[in-house]
């Protein structure tokens, strides 16, 4: 494995460190104040792993993310993140991506959250990010996209859905209990997926 992916996830660790006060600030409006902190934390371990290990292959770090994130981030978000990377893990390949292997990644992201958490889109989540950067994903395959702008597309679609969750009511996790109060903000868990979002982007576009 080349070490550009452990390159991209200690750039990640990086953002997600760079961004704890900011996420902590969404959550302090509706949820417990601790979505920056909780990440941050988990993404700090993660960081001394990776600079202390090699990896043989993609699977392995991406097993190693899931598993540092469900042990160290605590919430609701460490276990979806955590599900997320570990299905990750099952399909990622060790060749270069091309768009259907990042369909095909988003899908497997999604699909571990769901198994989780049970949302749905529309319920002010992570996934409100997640699913339109997946469906952009499609569209740009569907309109034989070249993957420069398919993956231009894509973190347009999920910075408009991470946007889209302030006018949304939060019905699942700790927001919906503030029922129509949550309306008016940004959700954190869908910030900090943008922020893995892009980060992954930029850098793949780089
Ligand atoms: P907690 O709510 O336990 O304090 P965090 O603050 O770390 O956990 O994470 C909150 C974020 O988790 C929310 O902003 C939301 O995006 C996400 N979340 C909560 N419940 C779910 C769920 N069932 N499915 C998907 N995402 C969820
Ligand atoms: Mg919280």
């Amino acid at each position: 494995m080349n070490n550009k992916t452990k390159e991209l996830f200690l750039k990640t660790a990086d953002v997600i460190i760079a961004n704890k006060e900011y996420l902590t600030e969404l959550d302090a409006a509706i949820g417990d104040g601790d979505h920056g902190i909780n990440l941050a934390r988990g993404f700090k371990k993660l960081k001394e792993k990776l600079e202390n290990d090699n990896f043989e292959s993609r699977n392995e770090l991406l097993k190693l993310t899931a598993m540092t994130l469900i042990s160290n981030v605590g919430g609701a978000s460490g276990p979806l993140y955590g599900t997320a990377f570990l299905n990750i893990s099952k399909v990622i390949s060790d060749t270069e991506l091309n768009l259907a292997d990042l369909i095909e990644i988003a899908e497997e992201a999604i699909a571990g959250i769901q198994k989780r958490g049970k949302a749905e889109a529309g319920e002010k989540t992570m996934l409100d990010t997640i699913i339109p950067a997946a469906e952009s994903l499609k569209k740009s395959r569907d309109n034989n996209s070249d993957l420069e702008s398919a993956l231009n597309n894509c973190l347009e679609a999920a910075e408009i859905g991470m946007k889209n969750t302030i006018e949304m009511q939060a019905t699942k996790g700790r927001a919906s209990y503030l029922g129509e109060r949550s309306i008016g903000h940004q959700d954190p868990g869908a910030t900090s997926s943008f922020l893995m979002i892009s980060t992954f982007i930029e850098n793949y576009l780089k």
